[in-house]
């Protein structure tokens, strides 16, 4: 109905903005600035708003070079392995000079080793005062060359350390990035199949219990159809939220796919994961949905959970499985509500009756 109308303006809306900063900042209309300003006019990239806000605010135009580098650093999709190479390249850099420096130095001290050696042997020949003031200048100029150069080797080697450290935390930022969902900022599939896996290795070392919760939006395609996806994910951050907000430090909540979610939670028996599903349902159920732009009422959203323990034998599939089949079961029974694999509706029997 009014849903895809309302996308086809708001969307044509993003795109006005888009051509309105180029035509007003004079740039080439070209796919890639396109891309640049509509992301700009939605909003959903906020770290390259406020990098191009910064910009602007210090100089009166983009440069091409300041938009390809917006463009590589927040939009190309090969940002990450293009960051990855350039952090690989200044390591190999760093250990050439470094090492440059190294094979200098221990030419110096050979050679310092050397005059040491000449002149103890002249100092055993020399009979008269001026010869014998001559070798001890001759050692003293040896070792002040030879501090000099301890000098010069120390402060590149603390420059050294200091690079190291600053591509370290630049190697930390890329990764955290590659394992982070841009959308809603929990962390991605990827990372959550890791963290699943490594989970259940250290419950059965450790012999503790070990849950998993899976959330799945309800009716959201509706959602989506009604009030527009850029509306759509904006509820997404909003589960996000209500996860991380009933979660505890060790527990990871991820984005598992679409409009999915999942929660590991280590050291945390079924009933303990049931609450916390359960307060998670309750906090999305809670809020009243309203459009930003327009303040218009979208009345409410709630999710299904799904949860599940682990047990002898599991495999990280086997476990998702279950879970994922509870989830199932909160659905036929009327969503909005967590199944618990002890639950009677979880059993096989209830699938066919449902
Ligand atoms: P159910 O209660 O059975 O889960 O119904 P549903 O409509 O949520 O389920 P279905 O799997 O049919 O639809 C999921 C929808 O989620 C499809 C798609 O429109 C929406 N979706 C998936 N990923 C995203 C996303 O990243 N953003 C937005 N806005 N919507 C998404
Ligand atoms: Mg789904
Ligand atoms: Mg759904």
């Amino acid at each position: 109905m009014t849903g895809h109308a309302d996308e086809h303006e708001r969307t044509l809306a993003f795109a006005e903005i888009a051509l309105g900063q180029i035509k007003a900042l004079r740039q080439p209309a070209t796919p890639r600035n396109y891309e640049i300003w509509y992301t700009y006019a939605t909003g959903y990239n906020p770290s390259l708003n406020q990098r191009i806000n910064d910009m602007l605010a210090a100089q009166d135009a983009l440069s091409d070079a300041d938009l390809e580098q917006i463009y590589a650093e927040f939009l190309s999709p090969t940002r990450l392995t293009d960051r990855i190479d350039s952090v690989g390249d200044r390591v190999m850099g760093e250990i050439e000079q470094v090492m440059a420096m190294i094979d200098a130095a221990a030419g110096t001290a050979n050679s310092y080793s050397e005059s040491l050696a000449g002149m103890t042997e002249q100092l055993g020949q020399s009979k008269d005062r001026e010869g014998l003031r001559a070798i001890v200048e001759g050692l003293v100029q040896s070792a002040k060359d030879m501090e000099a150069s301890n000098q010069k080797l120390e402060a590149r080697l603390s420059a050294s350390k200091q690079e190291i450290t600053e591509l370290q935390n630049n190697l930390e930022a890329v990764r955290t990035e590659s394992l982070t969902d841009p959308l809603t900022q929990l962390s991605n599939r990827k990372f959550f199949d890791g963290t699943l896996a490594r989970a259940m290795e250290e419950a059965r070392e450790k012999n503790e219990p070990l849950s998993l919760i899976l959330t799945d939006v309800d009716h959201f395609k509706k959602f989506n159809d009604n009030y527009g996806h850029l509306t759509g994910d904006q509820v997404l951050r909003l589960v996000a939220m209500s996860m991380r907000q009933n979660i505890k430090g060790q527990d990871t909540a991820a984005r598992y796919g679409g409009e999915e979610f999942a929660i590991v939670l280590p050291n945390t028996v079924l009933r303990s994961a049931a609450t916390v599903a359960d307060h998670i349902r309750k906090a999305v159920m809670t809020k009243e949905l309203m459009k930003r732009s327009t303040g218009e009422r979208l009345g409410r959203i709630t999710v299904s959970v799904g949860v599940a323990t682990l047990r002898n034998g599991d495999t990280v599939q086997s476990l998702i499985e279950r879970t994922d089949s509870c989830l199932y079961a909160a659905k036929r029974h009327g969503r909005n509500r967590v199944i618990c694999e002890t639950d009677p509706e979880a059993t096989p029997e209830a699938a066919k009756v449902a």
